[in-house]
Order: structure tokens, then sequence, then C-alpha cells
């Protein structure tokens, strides 16, 4: 079951401030993902409590909008087969202290929240965040 995917990838502020955007972008690149659509913006906390809506009722919701809006991301669309799972498995677990060697999150998360990296979970959430982004 392998079929060409897009996915929703972040480069987060922690690592963007860190001058990490092209290391990062290697790693994708070399691992055969294709970056098909790329910015960098600063968005607003009220357009990162949309984005993160499916995480309202955490304690964490206030803290992740506040950072995700707190300085520049570069925002990409990057196409593989099975790019989904094959993005949130080189972005590594949540917790960097718990990701794999050789994972992004491993290689340059700092913490459970500033963790460098965002990658869609499932092909729906997939096109509801490129489109959140990218609309055209
Ligand atoms: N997060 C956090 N504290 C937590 C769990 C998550 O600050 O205890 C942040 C972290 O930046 C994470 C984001 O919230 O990337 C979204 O959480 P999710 O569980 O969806 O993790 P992800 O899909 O990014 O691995
Ligand atoms: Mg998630």
């Amino acid at each position: 079951m392998n079929s060409t995917e897009q996915t929703l990838s972040i480069i987060k502020p922690d690592a963007v401030v860190r001058n990490l955007e092209n290391q990062i972008k290697e790693i994708f690149k070399n691992k055969g993902f294709k970056i098909i659509k790329e910015k960098k913006i600063q968005i607003e906390k009220s357009e990162a409590e949309k984005f993160y809506k499916v995480h309202e009722t955490k304690p964490f919701y206030n803290d992740l909008c506040e950072y995700l809006s707190s300085g520049p991301i570069v925002v990409m669309v990057l196409e593989k087969e099975n790019a989904i799972l094959a993005n949130r498995e080189l972005m590594g677990a949540t917790n960097p202290k718990e990701a794999s060697e050789g994972t992004i999150r491993k290689l340059y998360g700092i913490s459970i929240d500033k963790n460098s990296v965002h990658g869609s979970d499932s092909i729906e959430n997939a096109k509801i965040e490129i489109e959140f982004f990218f609309k055209d």
C-alpha cells in the first residue's frame, strides 16, 4: 500500500532562531522528500490557536500557541511515498528525550515543547493543515 502523499511540515521557532532551517531541509531532501511549497512567516497567536485547536483542552495549549507565534516559522509541503508516516518517523517522538537516534527531534529538539518540528499525523489532517497555510 504505497502511494505518493503530501504532508505539512513546520520548522518551529526554536529551530529557526538557531539557524537550523537549512540543515533540517537537507535532512528531508536526503531522505527523498520533495519540498513542494515553502514559506517563512510569523503567525498571530489567534492563528496558532486555530491551527492547534485539537489541543484546546490540554494544559499546554496556551503556552504552545504563544510559542508557535513567538517568532518566524518555516512552513513546507513535503511530498514522498507515504510521506505522512515517513515524516513522523523522521521527526521522532514528541519528547526529544524519547526520540530515536538520527531523528530530527533527537538531533535538535530542546524539550517537549521546543521540539523543532511539526508534522501532520494523518491523511485527513495533512489535507486540513496544507489548506490552512497554503490556500492559494
Ligand atoms: N506539547 C507540549 N507539551 C506536551 C505535549 C505537547 O508543549 O506535554 C507541544 C509540543 O510542541 C508538540 C505539540 O504540543 O509538538 C503538539 O502536541 P502533539 O501531541 O500533537 O505532538 P506532535 O504531534 O507534535 O508530536
Ligand atoms: Mg500532533
